[in-house]
Parts: structure tokens; sequence; C-alpha cells
């Protein structure tokens, strides 16, 4: 198998769309898996885009994705540096020596001017290309011999048709049409991606251009800049977009899609993201759906990249999520788990112990979907709930009883719980008791069991019954039953 170098190469604009996020994923796979090098690149040359702040974003997230980079920001590499913005010299060399050639060439004219052909073409419905507006050549001459910064260097295009292949999309093909002369550096001296990204591809040796597909209509201009260059042209791997949850259409900030930053502070485990996303996209021909980072490499292959846009679906998102959950608390066990939940706990579990809360914890773990859940969840194990007695004469087991009947219940509950002493209030004694209390009332165990749930969390879900009375413990749980047979006695009156 080939080692493959792949990059990641984003642009420090602030915000991480998952899409983006996965274009890391699968150079990073494929990288893995090849025993290869997976290289992260800063284009940083888009100076009216840069946002500070953006490139600290960007390794914390690939840090806490686990996609860790083995050329790039901090860890160095001997071909950096891996900010564009520092490698202005290499490509204005390139550039130069384009010009030298005579494949590039300095370009004086101003962008009004530029804005009148565009129009013009408009108006005479021809496609704009710069190539048709080139000035003369002699023209060009003296200026490209002299060359300063302020100038742009545009290339000198050599249209013609053209085929590639891409891993993904196949075997492409596209005709002179598309290929102008496009800008290699811009006023300001900088590189445009356009020209940036294939000389940072070949000095830092990358054999695999993995990117999202929207690059795909410019390659004809990139195969002729390679040709020009005398560069190998690396392998291609155009990678489909996200799309939105309904529609044929690109998934946006408006279809609902959160920035990774923001699904991180929703509780959403590094673990699940990584899986989700790289299965949005590729499988790897089997009904499996969860995949460690390990099995991930292990699996990926170029060749189950799908070629058409996989949708975007939030509930997948949670329900991977959950699964995470279930899968390391399993393995790792609640302690080990616990300090991931730290910071998702709600204001009244503040003063509460760490060992409380880890039972809490333990007991409720196997709803959870994602972290920021934890506070509604868990709200009632910390501070008693308001009694509402809607829900309990409204419940669907409980409104065939009379307030009469459900004051009962819970006096035959409390003096039955009150015989179990403080050291023997475990699930089992609890379970036990329970069992008897079915016998004695006579009542169905959805009639009992959901008056006294309810009476202790007032909450739409609750774990098992012996386990919520026992991490809630003797006193609390007595005080609340107690508290709601009084409010329902107050009540009939
Ligand atoms: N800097 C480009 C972007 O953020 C990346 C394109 C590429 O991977 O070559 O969209």
């Amino acid at each position: 198998m080939q080692k493959a170098i792949s990059r990641f190469a984003p642009s420090p604009t602030g915000y991480i769309h998952i899409g983006n996020i996965r274009s890391a994923i699968y150079p990073y796979l494929l990288a893995k898996k090849t025993g290869g090098k997976f290289i992260l690149r800063i284009e940083d040359t888009d100076q009216a885009r840069f946002v500070s702040g953006a490139t600290d974003l960007i390794l914390e997230t690939l840090k806490w994705l686990g996609l860790d980079w083995d050329e790039g920001p901090e860890v160095g590499g001997e071909h950096g540096p891996y900010f564009q913005s520092q490698r202005k010299e290499l490509y204005q060399k390139y550039a130069l020596a384009l010009m030298k050639k005579g494949r590039a060439y300095a370009d004086p004219t101003p962008s009004e001017k530029i804005d009148e052909y565009r129009k013009s073409d408009n108006e005479k419905k021809i496609p704009f290309l710069y190539r048709n507006h080139r000035p003369s050549d002699s023209e060009l001459e003296k200026l490209s011999k002299n060359w300063t910064e302020g100038t742009p260097i545009r290339f000198r295009s050599d249209p013609k048709p053209r085929s590639w292949h891409d891993e993904v999309m196949g075997d492409l093909s596209a005709g002179p049409e598309v290929q102008d002369d496009i800008i290699l550096i811009k006023k300001d001296g900088l590189p445009t991606y356009n020209f940036a990204h294939i000389i940072d591809d070949f000095e830092m040796k990358v054999t695999h251009v993995m990117r999202g597909v929207e690059y795909l209509s410019s390659t004809p201009n990139y195969l002729a800049l390679y040709e020009a260059l005398d560069f190998p042209i690396p392998k291609f791997v155009s990678l489909p977009h996200i799309l939105a949850p309904t529609g044929n259409k690109k998934l946006g900030k408006r279809d609902g899609a959160k920035s990774v930053t923001e699904y991180r502070a929703d509780g959403v485990l590094p673990e699940a993201l990584l899986n989700y996303l790289a299965c949005l996209g590729w499988n790897d021909g089997t009904e499996k759906e969860i995949y460690s980072k390990a099995e991930l490499i292990d699996a990926f292959s170029l060749d189950r990249v799908q070629n058409s846009g996989a949708r975007f679906d939030e509930v997948k998102i949670s329900w991977y999520n959950g699964q995470w959950i279930r899968k390391l608390v399993a393995e790792e066990g609640i302690d080990a788990f616990y300090p991931r939940t730290l910071e998702f706990w709600g204001e009244e579990a503040k003063n509460f112990p760490d060992e409380y809360k880890k039972k809490v914890l333990g007991i409720i773990f196997d709803r959870l979907k994602v972290l920021s859940d934890l506070r509604e969840m868990t709200a009632y194990f910390f501070v008693a709930p308001a009694i509402n007695l809607d829900l309990v004469l409204g419940n669907k087991f409980l409104k065939k009883l009379s307030e009469t009947e459900l004051a009962s219940l819970l006096e035959l509950s409390v003096s039955e719980l009150e015989k179990i002493p403080e050291e023997n209030w475990n699930a089992e004694t609890l379970q036990n008791t329970l069992n008897s209390l079915l016998e004695k009332s006579g009542k169905k165990p959805a009639e009992l069991f959901s008056l006294i749930r309810l009476a202790l969390s007032f909450a739409p879900f609750s774990p098992a019954l012996n386990l919520t009375l026992e991490v809630l413990g003797r006193e609390t749980s007595l005080a609340r039953l107690r508290a709601v047979k009084i409010a329902i006695l107050s009540d009939q009156q």
C-alpha cells in the first residue's frame, strides 16, 4: 500500500463547520491507514477573511477530536513553516520562475478596468475570461522583468482539453473554456489559494490532495499550473458536500448545523462526532455503525468514500453520542467517565460531593444523549422538585384513582419504606419492599410505581425506582413522599 501523505489545509476564518472538519478526518484516516503522514497547514493568505484566534480554535478542535498531525503548527516538521503567510518568498520565487519561462506575467491592469471587461462580456453574453483581455506582450514584457510587490502576477494559461482521474469522482475531463489567466500573486504580495496550495503540496510532498468537491471546477487550471511548473500530479480526492436535512443543497448554518465548537459545548463526545462524521459519506460495506478511531483507521479505504452528498442528521449525532456514552461507561466504568461530565452539571449540583454525582450518573447515563441534558435530567437528585399535582392527577395510570386513594397509597408506601433502617437502604432491600408493597396495596405496578416515581422526581423519566430511592437516600425519599401526600390531602379540602 502506498504511504499516503495527506493534508488538512483550513483557512482560519473562525467558524469550524462540521463539513470542513470532515475534510480533516478522511485525510487523517488515510495517512494513518497507510503508515504515511498527516500534515496540517494553515492557509492564511486571505487577510480580509482572517479572524484572530481562529488558528488556535482549529488546533484545539483537531486535538479534541484526536486528529493529531505529524507535521504542522506546534509539532514542526521538515517542510515548515506551516503557515502560508510565512512562506511568501517561496511563492514569489516560483511565480518569478514562471515569469522567466514566459508562463506568468505582471499585470498592471487596474481592478476597475477588469470590472469593465467583465461587465461588457456579460452584456455580450459571452463568458468572462481574463485571457481574452490580456494586455499585449510588448506591454507586459518590461513590467514582468522588473516586477516588484504591488503588481499582481497572473498565470499565462494554455487552454486545451484536459482529463484527469479523481479517486472519488472517477475519470473527468474539461474543455479549454474553463481555463484562464488566474492570479498567482495578489497585489499585497501574498499568493492566491489557487497558486499557494500547489506549491505547498509539492514542497510538502503531498501524495493525496483531499478537499471539498467545490475545487473540482478549478482543477483544469491547477493541471495547467502543475504542467507549467513541471510538478508531478498528485492524486485528487474530492469529498462530496454534506447535504442539508432536506432538499438538495449543501448544509449551511441556516439548516441548523452547528459548528464543532457548539456540538462540543452541547456535550457531544469527540469519539461520537468523529464516528458520525467519518460514517457520513463513507462505509466499509457492512452494517457496522460504531467505530473507535482505531477501528476507523483499520477499516478506512478511499474506494468506499461515496461520490454523492450524504445527508446531515442531527438526531443521528445524538444517537451516536448516546451509544458512545454507554460504550465508554461499559469499557471504562463510571469513575473514568465522570470527569467528562464535570462542566455539565447544573448549579444545584455544585455543592454535592463527586461520589454522590457519580452515583447519580451511574443510574442515569443509559438515558443520556448529550451531556448538556444532564442538568435537567438530574435536577431532582439535588433539589426537591416543585410539587405539581396536575402531573399526578392527570397521569394515565393514576387518573382512575381518587385523591383519597392516592394519599393512602403514599401513606402505605411511607410506612413500609420507613421500616428499612438507614444501613439497609440499598437497591436490593428496596426492591423487596416495593414488591411487598405491591402485594399489600393490591395495585398494579404501573399505578404504584408511577405514583412513587412522580412523588420523588416530578420528571418525565427516572431510572429504576429502587435505584432512584437508593441514590436519593432514606431521609430525602421519605420526606418527598410525605410532602406529596400532604399536598394531595390539602388539595382535597
Ligand atoms: N484553505 C481551503 C479552505 O479552507 C482548503 C482547501 C484545500 O484543502 O486545499 O477551504
